[in-house]
């Protein structure tokens, strides 16, 4: 039989071109489950089939691990609740307030003394600092929480949270969650905390999470850019601290849908917002609510926050 030689010079390019479309469409956001472009179908009147992609090589599969003999029990929790109410307290800067500050500045501080008020406060009314971890265990596995649950939240990674915050931390058996940048500790900016002072905390029980790599508005961005924002700080992060990153901290409170599918898709377990509220269920993982502590709270406005009468 013949081939005919018009049918396969036209096929060829036509192939190549929806095999490049496909390839186009695949690489717009969001980006589906990697399946490779099917390969455009051959004409059957041609009796010469077109050469086939070459299929990608076989991976080698690596040797199945060997069982544990005695493999570790897994924990049987009560039915996990519905919703929880525990507070998240959000703090800024715990440091003395620098000249000339402004009104933001000064509502974004608290001072040592007030910090440590706040803290001898919640040891001595028997509250037990928790993590977000243990919060989202409670709330997926119904993994038990201590009496009067409290977690303590700390944003940006200022350099205080290692020099004021994580002492004061350890003097009172408390641990708290520091949400971090990366490029203000890639630079060694002496405001901020290093990778160093972050896997010390670490070390020693503190939880740090991710913030973004730049402190930047995430609203309205490429997939690439979120990517590069939200999976970056957790690389960052786990690498520098050998810890995993399972939450973020929206850059002032800030988010799109799309910044929470990416979340999703990195990983990640949940992410806090600057909303009031100590309400949490599992279906607002992605959107935890906080209790702003400010610079110009009494101890008395403070207890009230945490209690929730305020
Ligand atoms: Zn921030």
């Amino acid at each position: 039989m013949k081939t005919p030689t018009v049918v396969r010079v036209l096929v060829i390019p036509a192939a190549l071109l929806l095999f490049f479309l496909g390839a186009v469409s695949f690489s717009t956001y969001p980006a589906p489950a990697a399946t490779p472009p099917t390969p455009s179908a051959t004409p059957t009147s041609s009796p010469t089939p077109l050469p086939s992609p070459t299929p990608l090589p076989t991976p080698t599969p690596s040797p199945t691990p060997v069982p544990s003999p005695t493999p570790t029990p897994t924990p049987t929790y009560p039915p996990p609740p519905d919703e929880v109410e525990v507070p998240i307290l959000m703090y800024h800067y715990v440091e003395e307030l620098p000249p000339g500050a402004d009104a933001i500045r000064r509502d974004l501080t608290v001072s040592p003394e007030a910090f440590e008020a706040q803290l001898q406060a919640l040891a001595e009314r028997g509250y037990h600092t928790i993590s977000l971890t243990d919060l989202y265990l409670h709330l997926a596995l119904g993994k038990p929480l201590p009496e009067r649950p409290i977690v303590l939240t700390f944003d940006d990674g200022y350099r205080d949270a290692y020099t004021v915050v994580f002492p004061l931390l350890q003097k009172y058996g408390f641990t708290a969650t520091f949400f971090v940048l990366a490029t203000p500790a890639h630079y060694e900016s002496p405001n901020y905390l290093t990778w160093a002072m972050m896997k010390e905390m670490a070390d020693a029980g503190m939880e740090i999470q991710g913030h973004g790599r730049d402190h930047v508005d995430l609203r309205n961005r490429s997939y690439e850019f979120l990517v590069y924002q939200i999976l970056g700080i957790k690389e960052a992060v786990e690498y520098h601290t050998g810890k995993p990153v399972r939450f973020f901290c929206y850059p002032s409170g800030l988010y799109d849908d799309d910044v929470i599918a990416v979340l999703r898709s990195a990983g990640y377990w949940g992410a806090v917002t600057t909303q009031y509220g100590r309400v949490h269920t599992r279906e607002n993982l992605f959107t935890l609510q906080r209790v702003r502590i400010r610079g110009t709270d009494s101890l008395e406005t403070f207890l009230a926050k945490v209690e929730g009468r305020y």
